[in-house]
């Protein structure tokens, strides 16, 4: 199903842009140049951010294949790019909001606009898992309700659509005008307001204010009135026309729907009401409020389209959770696990995909995907696309589920096997040969490709490090957007990212542009580069032994000392063979300004200059020094020293060696305290995780880990009996024991023992008790119900890393490089 295409000139008049260039005909938008999607018929659109400028990734793009571009700075066009267009706007994002309130004005069509604190995706998507029989449904993808996002989502409506779905999201005042522009909904969703008001907004109701514009040519508005900050604001509105307010409660009858009972039973529930005098009711999956607050906005949106009952009861007693996030894991015989269970269609295909080549470990990438669920024109012009798709992003293998892909199997061009179904690829799966590759799991719901994984993944400790990429992007945002728009970020990912993993989270980097790696130690370089990273690596700490093999990886030397640098220079005098001699060797040169480790010393700089000068072969790229207490407020008297001796020896290296060089001196703390003393370069550690010492900061950063755990054994013991080695847990009641696959073999100190710390255990708190054992320890669940098998959480949201630091009377530093690697790592994106 692709979208209408435009020609570029089309498109130029649409924005009223002026076009250079060749005509082409546009049939996708791109915002990223690294998404190895569509080109030939796409338009790459330069958007400007904060910090990134899409104009830098304009030849990135034309390499690619790429040859229209909306852009506001002319002066990129050259002659390199004869068969190529280019239109030229004075504002990009506003031409692509241009643009695609246009293609929606093509349109006629019932379109949802949702928006809302929260539920946005899950009642978007609820809403496209009862009707998708009745409709064929355009939606965002995804969470797409951004500025970016909406034009993105709204581009996919194609003639072949009789319904769409759009969610819409604010995170300021005046932006909600623009998404109406857009969507140009005719019948509004408001979900609810959260009780802070968001930010950028000075108050709640001027958030309401904002949100209620995406409804102002509505004809009808659904939302709850037990929301009566909403449903004051919504009295208060005047519409551009008369709008059918449809409503509902729990409280008051004078609505559309009244909701009369809400019973449990195990995790279902069972919700009665009066609609149009007539007692309705329908079955749930789900118990918790924010889920039934979702269903009753679908139920009552269904309602209100008439349709028939026995669609909407089936619809909502089968409502699958929505699993918006990736998950990255091992697999078996070396290989990479993503699975992505969110509804299978294109466009999340498509983002998956991105992430699966970002892979680069593995030389090869499989495709596991099941029958698309998805109203298409036809299933042979859906896999046709999907076919199309896997060609141009270059998927090694493609291995297909379900009917549907496997009678359309013949329009694939990479290799390809095909199942019925999912039983029949687990029988066959050991004869299946999977090797260091990256496979991408992706299947509907239905065909539970959740037994496939298990099958895949690699065995062992069942307790899991999390790692949330998406707060990681967003930690690393946050110090990109406080540094100058020319500083250098330098990321050190020395002993394994701080017991996050390596390739996982150097791809990320990559991916997202850091300007430098570091690592401790040669190997931890070797193994980065053997995993496809291309990105500068310094070595911090390089045995003089590792010098010829470092160099051979094109891995970049901190030199410290004068005896450190003559040992360099003599291994280069005897490795000239893999030397390329037009290219003096990248050394970094460590300066002592008051820590006392490793480090030239103000007196040794003479002669430092002098042994580089008859050198040459060696050239100086970086000079830098580390912070003794840039966290520690009462010592800035010193951290200042440090800077002032940092000036004056890399001004006078700077002079007498010739050449300039980048400087660096700030760490995580650094960045955030002492944004003035950038210089070129900075170097964030601890802070990508999301760990700070400030308060300030603490707020604003995001955790990125979890330790997770599952309960192996519980037991019923009486008052007074004792637990573990050496009797020192005792029991203070009759209680109840949980046993915890964790012990101090995988970084759980001992010093945790004997409740001294807790777990989280179904949203409740239990101290340790007892001592830790090597691979164990219990904690006293009296009072708490759970049951074997059950997740529990070591440290997170509740029990923070920086409590159990605290615990144990370390930092959260050593508490994440402690965790041991027999421990999985477990990555989500979302
Ligand atoms: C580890 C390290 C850093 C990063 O420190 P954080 O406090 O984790 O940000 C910076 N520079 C050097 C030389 C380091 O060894």
């Amino acid at each position: 199903m692709k979208p209408k295409g435009y020609s570029s000139i089309e498109l130029s008049n649409i924005c009223k842009g002026t076009h250079e260039g060749v005509t082409t005909v546009v049939t996708h938008i791109l915002i990223d140049s690294r998404a190895q999607q569509e080109y030939s018929d796409s338009m790459f659109v330069a958007l400007i951010g904060q910090r990134q400028d899409g104009h830098q990734y304009i030849e990135e793009a034309y390499q690619k294949g790429v040859r229209s571009f909306l852009i506001s700075r002319s002066q990129i066009i050259s002659d390199q790019y004869e068969d190529a267009n280019f239109i030229v706007v004075p504002d990009t994002l506003k031409a692509l909001h241009q643009i695609a309130s246009f293609h929606r004005s093509q349109f006629k069509l019932p379109v949802i606009g949702i928006t809302g604190s929260n539920g946005k995706t899950i009642v978007k998507e609820w809403t496209f898992q009862v009707l998708k029989e009745v409709y064929q449904i355009c939606r965002s993808p995804k969470s797409y309700n951004s500025q970016v996002g909406v034009p993105l989502s709204v581009w996919q409506l194609t003639s072949s659509h009789d319904l769409a779905i759009f969610e819409a999201g604010v995170s300021q005042s005046n932006e909600m005008e623009c998404l109406e522009r857009m969507i140009q909904p005719n019948i509004g969703i408001f979900t609810n307001i959260g009780n802070a008001h968001a930010q950028n907004f000075e108050s709640q109701e001027k958030q309401i204010i904002e949100k209620i514009q995406l409804f102002k040519n509505c004809n009808q508005l659904i939302y709850c009135k037990d929301h009566h900050a909403i449903d004051i604001q919504i009295a208060k509105t005047i519409f551009s026309q008369p709008i059918e307010l449809i409503t509902w409660s729990r409280e008051k009858s004078t609505v559309s729907l009244q909701i009369t009972s809400i019973t449990h039973s195990n995790k279902k529930s069972l919700i009665k009401g009066i609609y149009k005098g007539e007692d309705v009711e329908i079955n749930l999956p789900f118990k918790d409020s924010a889920s039934l607050e979702d269903a009753i906005h679908v139920w009552l949106l269904c309602l209100t389209f008439s349709i028939d009952t026995a669609i909407i009861s089936e619809g909502m007693k089968s409502l699958t959770s929505i699993a918006m996030r990736l998950e990255l894991k091992k697999g078996i015989h070396s290989c990479t696990l993503i699975n992505d269970s969110y509804n299978s269609d294109i466009t999340s295909l498509k983002i998956a995909i991105t992430y699966l080549k970002q892979q680069q470990q593995h030389p090869q990438h499989t495709l596991i995907l099941s029958d698309i669920l998805q109203h298409s024109e036809s299933t042979e012009k859906l896999y046709a696309e999907i076919s199309d798709l896997l060609n141009r992003n270059k998927i090694d293998r493609l291995i297909g589920i379900g009917p549907n892909i496997q009678a359309q199997k013949h329009l694939f061009q990479i290799p390809t096997e095909c199942y019925p179904d999912t039983i029949s690829f687990l029988n066959s799966i050991d004869q299946i040969k999977f090797y260091n590759e990256a496979i991408l799991i992706k299947g509907a719901r239905k065909f539970e490709f959740e037994k496939i994984t298990e099958r895949l993944q690699e065995k062992g400790h069942n307790s899991t490090l999390e790692v949330n990429l998406n707060y990681l992007i967003d930690n690393l945002n946050y110090f990109k957007s406080i540094l100058n728009s020319n500083t250098k970020l330098m990321i050190m990912v020395k002993a394994f990212s701080y017991g996050n993993g390596t390739h996982e989270i150097a791809n990320i980097l990559e991916y997202y542009r850091a300007d430098y790696l570091a690592v401790a130690y040669t190997d931890e370089g070797i193994a980065l580069r053997n995993q496809g990273i291309a990105l500068p690596i310094m070595v911090l700490n390089p045995e003089p032994q590792s010098f010829d093999s470092l160099i051979r990886h094109q891995l970049e030397a901190e030199i410290y000392s004068l005896r450190n640098l003559r040992l360099f220079l003599e291994n280069l005098d005897r490795n000239t063979y893999f030397q390329d001699p037009n290219q003096a060797v990248k050394i970094h040169l460590k300066m002592d300004t008051g820590m006392r480790r490793l480090g030239f010393e103000q007196e040794q700089l003479d002669e430092l200059v002098e042994l580089l000068k008859a050198n040459p072969q060696v050239k100086v790229a970086s000079v830098f020094s580390h912070l003794a207490a840039s966290d520690e407020q009462e010592k800035d008297d010193f951290t200042q020293l440090q800077f002032e001796r940092f000036n004056t020896m890399t001004a006078k290296i700077e002079r007498s060696l010739g050449y300039s060089f980048l400087k660096h001196i700030l760490n995580s703390s650094g960045i955030l305290r002492f944004p003035d003393q950038q210089f070129d370069m900075v170097r964030l550690g601890i802070g990508l995780y999301g760990i700070s010492n400030t308060p300030e900061h603490k707020a604003i950063l995001k955790p990125v880990n979890r330790l997770i755990a599952h309960i192996s054994q519980i037991k019923h013991l009486k008052k007074g009996e004792t637990v573990g080695y050496g009797r020192r847990g005792v029991m203070p009641t009759d209680g109840t024991t949980a046993t915890i696959p964790i012990g101090y073999a995988d970084g759980f100190s001992r010093l945790l023992g004997n409740g001294n710390w807790q777990i989280e255990v179904n949203g409740k708190l239990a101290p340790t008790i007892g001592s830790i054992c090597m691979d164990m320890l219990m904690i006293d669940i009296t009072g708490i119900e759970a049951e074997e098998g059950d997740e529990v959480v070591i440290f997170g949201e509740n029990n923070t890393i920086y409590d159990l630091a605290k615990a144990r009377n370390t930092i959260p530093y050593e508490v994440l490089t402690d965790i041991g690697s027999r421990l999985k790592r477990v990555f989500y994106l979302e």
